[in-house]
């Protein structure tokens, strides 16, 4: 080998020949994901312990949490009369010593040999006149020497020590640094973006000589990450681009205008906004493939018309998809409506206009209607179709489809995007044109996030709700009282001829038990609390018909409460129902609890939503920041921060993720920068044949984990 050291050159470098790795190590290393020295290098520390900031034993003081660097001087071990095992730990810096005592931990007594320096973290108490820490945190830091010393993930019972880990990856770097560690990015991108080399970089990461170079270090190793899946996402955006031809449509014509003109309301400038942003889409030469976020109520459903109107204006056809039978026959009602009486501009007609038609297709339509409405898809007499996924069966075929509209009521993935991609162009005929495709969701996602999350379309973000809705109120509900307080409420609005929801406390490991608690809460309630009203229930284990049945029941009004699951469809539209009780909310998230609230609030009279915890000392800023606002990006952003510290990648501390350092809350500017270098790179080379080094580092390290990431969340 000669030239830089790159990635790939480290991942077929085996751990074994690193100092002190033997069989035995070699094993141990393996249990954590560790088999070359790629990935013992991207192993990052946990934290850094700097010795210059740290306390001194002599400045620990009874009541407060400290750390402090010490070395273990003398452990002993006890048994109580209770049989509870002590370990007691005696230990020490220049300034003076203190012990730590370890309660029915055992291996401590193995762990903490003494000579050791360790890391200890914990709350100091006085103990008969002496300082002590009970069971304060511990990191070994071995015989390490140096300003700052780094803490390797590490579980304290497994076999590898930290210090451990920090020779070997010093032992790494020092053998990289005859031949250099090779930068895939130019230094003019580096300046730019003010970001320091790579090998510098991971030398610092594992052994900073400030904070600060750990800082900038990390800033550098994370934009990498974020570069790569955003490589990944702009790539496939221009390659859909590339390979697929769109309608050019003519926007601006006479039927989207008459269409908002007849509107009984006038737009929003958000409605403005987002339908221009489509129509610019719409007359490009690529396909459009672009989600449209909007809280509940944020009337997408008028841009989703606007945008299909622009097909049937250059005599095309549009389609829309929704995720239930429920929800389909819904919006046909809804667009129906919003189209009544519009006429189609048509210069083959005696009158110069023609009636735009509209019709649905379920599975419930009948076999000879369905037949007729194939047919007249085909001859291009429907203009627009609304259903549920039937739409996208073989059989049926447009005459010429220009607009698909995808209305999925929650975030879903790049692969199942894809996959509904591949199904817009099979609508067409082979070689033909692909049609354009919106998709709508109410669950809004802070930008940033939409850019890591749906990197591979253009986002439109309707963020300007219709003027003259009574807002929801939200009341935290905890305790006795307040809980049969909020019941008579209920009532009292059910006596006045609205409508409830109730939803059962979420059991996340079990369907069926979760099942079995509404059961409970139903019948209990039935009982007592709602004794006398018509209650229905609505869970997961229901076949969809008996979930539309009992659904159609409510909205019928032949229902008063419906107790449910969080099964009760998003989108649904119950205007009479202006309560919503949600039981044991503090084990919701607040995107969910979020939803759930979306579902009442539709009609004219205020509507109220109950966030229930069992006892008032659970103290849940999530139900906080729900009382406080309903506008659900503010939330989205909240819920980012609640979520703290974890990277993109939450749980994939092990093993092989590309994205251990990148995180969404604090790299917000970072994950924009990596966009846009993304995208320039693209721009000037849209299949890497000259990035070698950025090609090969994506195929290396992006994995199926990353993929499965990318299209879960
Ligand atoms: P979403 O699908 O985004 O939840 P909808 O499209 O169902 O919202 O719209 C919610 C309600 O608001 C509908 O009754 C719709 O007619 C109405 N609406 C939409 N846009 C406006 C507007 N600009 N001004 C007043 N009402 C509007
Ligand atoms: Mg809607």
């Amino acid at each position: 080998m000669t030239g830089q050291i790159t990635l790939r050159d480290l991942a077929a470098i085996d751990v074994k020949v690193l100092k002190g790795v033997g069989d035995k190590r070699k094993a141990a290393l393996a249990e954590y994901g560790i088999e070359n020295v790629l990935e013992l290098l991207m192993n990052y520390p946990r934290r850094w312990v700097d010795r210059t900031n740290e306390a001194r034993v002599s400045d620990l003081v009874a009541g407060q949490e400290a750390l402090v660097l010490v070395e273990v001087r003398k452990v002993s071990r006890f048994t109580t009369k209770t049989r509870k095992t002590i370990v007691k730990v005696q230990v020490g810096d220049e300034s003076g010593r203190f012990s730590a005592a370890f309660f029915n931990q055992p291996w401590r007594e193995r762990q903490l040999k003494v000579g050791l320096q360790v890391a200890m973290f914990g709350k100091v108490d006085e103990f008969r006149g002496a300082l002590q820490m009970n069971n304060p945190l511990v990191d070994l830091i071995g015989d390490r020497t140096g300003r700052i010393v780094p803490i390797y993930p590490q579980s304290e019972r497994t076999q590898v020590s930290t210090w451990e880990l920090a020779s070997w990856v010093e032992n790494a770097l020092e053998r990289c640094r005859e031949r250099g560690i090779a930068d895939p990015l130019p230094e003019s991108l580096l300046n730019e973006y003010d970001l320091m080399a790579r090998g510098p970089a991971l030398w610092s990461i594992h052994f900073p000589d400030s904070m600060t170079a750990k800082q900038n270090a990390r800033r550098r190793l994370a934009f990498d990450e974020l570069l790569r899946v955003q490589l990944v996402l702009v790539g496939r955006k221009r390659s859909f681009e590339l390979d697929n031809t769109g309608i050019r449509h003519v926007v601006g014509g006479r039927l989207q205008q008459r269409f908002i003109d007849a509107l009984p309301f006038s737009i929003t400038g958000a409605q403005r906004r987002v339908i221009d942003e489509i129509d610019r889409d719409l007359a490009g030469p690529h396909p459009m493939h672009r989600l449209l976020q909007g809280d509940v109520g944020s009337g997408k459903t008028v841009v989703a018309v606007a945008a299909m109107l622009a097909a049937v204006q250059g005599r095309h056809q549009g389609a829309l998809m929704a995720p239930t039978e429920v929800l389909a026959e819904q919006h046909f009602a809804g667009v129906k409506e919003l189209l009544h009486g519009l006429l189609v501009p048509d210069g083959g007609n005696l009158f110069g206009d023609r009636q735009l038609r509209v019709e649905l297709l379920t599975s419930r339509v009948t076999s000879e209607r369905r037949r007729e409405l194939l047919h007249d898809l085909a001859d291009s007499s429907i203009d627009i179709l609304i259903g549920t996924h039937a739409l996208i069966e073989d059989a049926v075929e447009f005459g010429s489809l220009g607009v698909v509209v995808i209305d999925e009521q929650h975030r879903f993935g790049v692969e199942q995007r894809a996959a509904l991609r591949n199904k817009g162009s099979q609508f067409g005929k082979p070689n033909s044109t692909s049609p354009d495709v919106l998709v709508m969701t109410a669950t809004p996602i802070p930008r940033t996030a939409a850019m890591t999350v749906y990197g591979d379309l253009d986002v439109s973000v309707l963020d300007e709700m219709p003027p003259g809705r009574t807002p929801i109120k939200t009341y935290a509900v905890a305790g006795k009282d307040a809980t049969s307080k909020m019941w008579s409420e209920v009532r009292a609005a059910i006596a006045q001829g609205q409508q409830a929801f109730v939803v059962c406390p979420l059991i996340d490991e079990s369907e069926k038990l979760e099942v079995a608690s509404a059961e409970k809460t139903f019948a209990t309630l039935g009982k007592a609390e709602l004794k006398g009203l018509r209650l229905g229930l609505l869970h997961g284990r229901m076949s969809s018909s008996e979930k539309d049945a009992t659904m159609s029941r409510f909205r019928d009004r032949k229902l008063d409460v419906l107790v449910a699951t969080t099964v009760i469809e998003v989108g649904v539209d119950v205007p009479n129902a202006t309560c919503m009780v949600v039981l044991d909310a503090d084990r919701f998230g607040i995107a969910q609890l979020h939803q759930l609230r979306g579902r009442v609030g539709r009609g004219a009279i205020a509507s109220r939503c109950w966030l229930v915890t069992e006892t008032s000392d659970i103290e849940s800023p999530r139900i906080e920041a729900l009382c406080a606002s309903t506008d659900g990006f503010y939330l989205a952003e909240v819920d980012l921060e609640l979520r703290g510290e974890g990277t993109i990648m939450n749980t994939a501390q092990k093993g092989r993720s590309d994205l251990k350092l990148a995180s969404l809350r604090r790299d917000r500017d970072l994950i924009e920068s990596a966009r846009a270098a993304a995208s320039r790179i693209i721009d000037a080379d849209p299949s890497l044949t000259n990035q070698t080094q950025l090609r090969d580092e994506i195929d290396l390290l992006l994995t199926r984990d990353e993929e499965e990431f990318l299209s879960k969340n």
